[in-house]
C-alpha cells in the first residue's frame, strides 16, 4: 500500500485511538499516538506531521491549550480539533487558535476521512 501522509492523533480515550488509528492505517496513513498534550507537544517536535487529530477534552493540557502551544511554535502541520460536545464557542477558538477543521465525536469514519482529505489538500 502506498503510504499517504503522517497522523498524530491526540486523545486520552485509549480504545478511541485504538480503533482510530487502525482505520486510518488501514487506508495507508502512517499513525503515531499521543494520550495527552505533552507528549503530543513531544512528539510534533521530534517528527513532522502533516496532520494532528487533537481532542478537546483532556486531563492536564487541553486541546485549545495544545493550539495555542503549537501556534506559538508556528506548527506547519494542518489540525483538526475533536470533541465530544458541540460547543460553537470552541470552535470559533479553534479556528483563532489554527486548526483547520472542527469534528464532533463520536466521529463517522467515512466523513472524518473526506475531512482529513479535504484538509490535507486544501491550499
Ligand atoms: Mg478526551
Amino acid at each position: 500500500m502506498t503510504n499517504l501522509e503522517s497522523i498524530l492523533i491526540v486523545d486520552d480515550d485509549a480504545s478511541l485511538t485504538k480503533v482510530l488509528s487502525g482505520e486510518l492505517q488501514s487506508v495507508g496513513y502512517d499513525v503515531q499516538i499521543a494520550t495527552n498534550g505533552k507528549e503530543a507537544l513531544e512528539k510534533s517536535e521530534k517528527g513532522f506531521f502533516e496532520l494532528i487529530l487533537l481532542d478537546w477534552k483532556m486531563p492536564g493540557m487541553d486541546g485549545l491549550e495544545v493550539l495555542k502551544e503549537l501556534q506559538k511554535k508556528s506548527y506547519p502541520g494542518k489540525i483538526i480539533l475533536m470533541t465530544g460536545y458541540a460547543d460553537l464557542n470552541v470552535a470559533m477558538d479553534a479556528r483563532r487558535l489554527g486548526a483547520s477543521d472542527f469534528l464532533s465525536k463520536p466521529y463517522d469514519i467515512d466523513e472524518l476521512l473526506i475531512t482529513i482529505r479535504k484538509v490535507l489538500h486544501s491550499e
